[in-house]
């Protein structure tokens, strides 16, 4: 699977405290969620002040990073609040640096790539690796911000026709489309033409509003949210992590994705940065899938019965 999006110094401020230059990024979170499920490489670039730690981390666990440039200048910076609202973040700055210019030219290799996730960045940029694509990717993903809904509309919604799912949070849906509701919102994105919108809301989970069904996946409910920071982005990794590893796009496939995309977000929030979401174990992730199955499981009604609903109300 290939990825483009943004590897980023963060500096975060949460109800836990702040914390300054934590490695960050779209890209960066998406990769690291999807390793671990199958191969991904990162399209993006960092500057001179890029820490070898940094790249190495990636590189260790198996993400190519053989498209992530190293250029002269500074990495991309933003940094963000949640004090107001642990489900949105507030951006205090976003500086672009060496985004700024950036135009990647994709290997051979990765052009043959038959699962694509445009990371939220530029939707110019986001355009340019879809347009370097050999073939049509078996899916091609995208999120945004509201940053790019501000300042790149044209390109975003002309990105948006050509993709087949697009995952966005609700904040950012309801922006986009002027609607007032997440399934009024999604209703229009859809009618574009995608096969699926994927709207993000924070703790209250994320419905996959797909052509032929709608699905809703919680998120799990924990006690303390560190840094809700890659919360997104990990759930996109998830998401089309498991759907990469089994090749399937299919209906039961993509409830499933949902919820592994659900699980891994889990990780990232319990901690800064990347610090839960890199340490896991299989058994780790087994097991909160499985905590899942179980906080979404109940009986349909057995034997053609309805509810008991009381007789007057038959007609
Ligand atoms: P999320 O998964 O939505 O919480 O994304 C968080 C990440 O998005 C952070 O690590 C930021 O570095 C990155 N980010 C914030 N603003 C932008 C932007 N305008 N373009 C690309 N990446 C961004």
């Amino acid at each position: 699977m290939l990825v483009v999006g943004s590897v980023a110094y963060d500096t975060v401020d949460t109800p836990s405290g702040k914390n300054d230059h934590q490695l960050g990024g779209s890209a960066t979170y998406f990769s690291m969620a999807s390793s671990y499920l199958t191969d991904v490489a990162v399209v993006a670039v960092v500057g001179q002040d890029f820490d070898l730690a940094d790249r190495a981390m990636l590189s260790d666990r198996g993400i190519d990073t053989s498209g992530l440039e190293q250029v002269a200048g500074k990495t991309f910076r933003w940094s963000g609040s949640y004090r107001e609202d642990l489900n949105s973040a507030v951006t205090l700055e976003t500086q672009l640096n060496v985004f700024a210019d950036f135009a990647p030219e994709l290997s051979e290799v990765h052009r043959e790539s038959p699962f694509l996730f445009l990371a939220n960045i530029d939707p110019n940029l986001q355009a340019s690796v879809l347009a370097q694509m050999t073939r049509r990717p078996k899916l091609v993903a995208c999120d945004t911000m509201n940053l790019w809904i501000d300042i790149s509309r044209p390109a975003l919604v002309s990105l948006i026709e050509r993709v087949d799912v697009l995952l966005i949070n609700e904040a950012e849906a309801l922006q986009l489309t002027g609607r007032d509701g997440v399934a009024s919102a999604a209703q229009s994105v859809l009618e574009g033409g995608l096969r699926a919108v994927v709207i993000k809301r924070g703790e209250y989970g994320a419905v996959v509003f797909h052509r032929d069904f709608t699905f809703a996946v919680p998120a799990y409910p924990l006690t303390t949210v560190v840094d809700p920071t890659g919360a997104g982005d990990s759930f996109a990794g998830g998401f089309l992590g498991y759907l990469a590893s089994v090749d399937d796009t299919g209906a039961d496939a993509i409830r499933r994705a949902a919820v592994v995309g659900s699980v891994m977000a889990s990780f990232t929030v319990e901690s800064y940065g990347l610090d839960r979401l890199r340490s896991l174990s299989a058994s780790d992730i087994d097991a909160r899938f499985d905590a899942f199955v179980e906080l979404t499981r109940f009986h349909p009604l057995g034997g053609g019965q309805g509810l008991p609903v009381r007789p007057q109300f038959n007609n």
